[in-house]
């Protein structure tokens, strides 16, 4: 019987998504070194300002000189003392004198501008200048990167490398995040065994845990690992209740579609409501998304391509909206076809796709993009030949060679 339930366009269905899922809004508070990529709780501030001090930012000599026309070549200052990062000279210069000092020492009070050393000539206590030292040279003035009292970040940033590395220049030793979510995940399939089982006809080894696990490994959840549940109502009902019990989101994998050993969405029927579960988009038409119990529920594809393109493409965005955090599309770029890429008009299509970059003739640089060596849902392969989606519109036919396309480049760990 022909399938007749219509499919949600892609962009509908990620609004829907990100629509729902509001933040949870529970806090904790976490070290920095296990912040990153949580969501701050609240707004914060600087206690200090950076740098706290006007500091050097070369080795080289700090001058008390004419603060509107710096030195000239030539000129000369008289060397009174030293200063180094965390050993300041105490005194004040006055007009005419220097100190060495390096990279980070505080610049002392009297000085206005610092000289690279090798623009200097030394010979015991006299500095003589080799070339001209503008006002204010090489000084990092105080609060010039944050000012004490300023606001660093708004409460539902999702807290990145560079930021704690800030939040560690400015004192924090932790940080209130809002609390991790508790996300489930099983796969589900009588035909699937794990590692070291000897496979029987008809039998694959499972891989939808280990690959969507470790692509979310990087949001701001703390996984559970189901296992795999086989084919039967009972047991997938009796997993699925449990799970709902004690996680914010349920992932499965499998079961979602139309065929006779999908139970996937009956279940969930059963014990939540069901949102969507069909897609226009390419891997993944088949792609659950509702309630359950006091949670979320979210039935990937089985096919292990349209797994991890679904879990990239919407359970990555609804992690982090539920997390609190605001939700931008990725950048894309535009890039010539360098080979045809097929398509049928009817669904959103993220075709894996290498991308690279050339010169042409005029020089110019220029992106170009050909398809990953097969497209089939069932192709691990080819996916990890690629470093891009080309994201063809549902409308979209075949692509010939020569033509603009947008393309989505992913690292190795496909994030974007
Ligand atoms: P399903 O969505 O359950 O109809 O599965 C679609 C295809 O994906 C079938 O060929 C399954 O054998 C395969 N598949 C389902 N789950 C997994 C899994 N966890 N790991 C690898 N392949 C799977
Ligand atoms: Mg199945």
């Amino acid at each position: 019987m022909p399938d007749q339930h219509p499919m949600m366009p892609f962009e509908q269905a990620r609004e829907r998504l990100l629509a729902a899922l509001k933040p949870l809004g529970k806090h904790q508070t976490v070290n920095l070194t296990e912040a990153c990529a949580k969501t701050l709780a609240t707004d914060l501030r600087a206690p200090v300002s950076l740098p706290p001090a006007a500091n050097s930012a070369m080795d080289g000599f700090a001058l008390a000189t004419d603060s509107s026309v710096g030195a000239p070549a030539d000129s000369r200052f008289k060397l009174r003392g030293e200063a180094l990062a965390g050993q300041p000279w105490q005194g004040k210069l006055a007009p005419g004198e220097a100190i060495r000092i390096m990279t980070g020492a505080v610049v002392p009070a009297g000085a206005n501008t610092v000289v690279m050393q090798e623009n200097t000539h030394l010979d015991q206590d006299l500095l003589t200048l080799t070339h001209d030292c503008p006002p204010a040279n090489n000084i990092r003035p105080t609060g010039d990167d944050i000012q004490a009292g300023e606001t660093v970040f708004k409460a539902g940033r999702r807290l990145q490398v560079a930021d704690l590395a800030l939040l560690g220049a400015l004192g924090f030793s932790e940080v209130p995040v809002i609390r991790s979510l508790r996300v489930a995940l099983l796969a589900t399939g009588d035909e699937l065994r794990s590692a070291g089982e000897t496979l029987q006809p008809g039998d694959i080894y499972e891989s939808n845990r280990l690959a969507v696990s470790l692509l979310v490994r990087h949001e701001p959840i703390e996984l559970t690992d189901l296992g795999i549940v086989r084919d039967d109502p009972d047991s997938l009902r009796r997993v699925m209740q449990s799970a709902m019990t004690h996680h914010d989101v349920v992932v499965s994998t499998g079961g979602v579609s139309v065929g006779a050993a999908d139970y996937t969405r009956d279940i969930l029927q059963e014990l939540g409501d069901i949102d969507f579960w069909k897609v226009a988009m390419k891997p993944g038409k088949p792609v659950a998304f509702g309630r359950l119990g006091g949670g979320w529920f979210f039935g990937l594809p089985g096919n292990p391509v349209s797994a991890l393109v679904t879990a990239h493409q919407l359970l990555i965005p609804a992690l982090q909206s539920l997390a609190g955090q605001s939700v931008h599309p990725p950048l894309t770029l535009t890039a010539e076809a360098a080979e045809a890429f097929r398509k049928k008009p009817g669904r959103l299509d993220f075709q894996r796709a290498w991308l690279l970059q050339q010169q042409d003739s005029s020089g110019r640089w220029v992106h170009h993009v050909r398809p990953a060596p097969g497209q089939g849902s069932h192709m691990l392969w080819s996916l990890s030949q690629a470093n891009a989606y080309c994201v063809l519109p549902a409308e979209a036919g075949d692509v010939a060679p020569g033509d603009p396309v947008t393309v989505v480049p992913f690292d190795g760990a496909l994030r974007v």
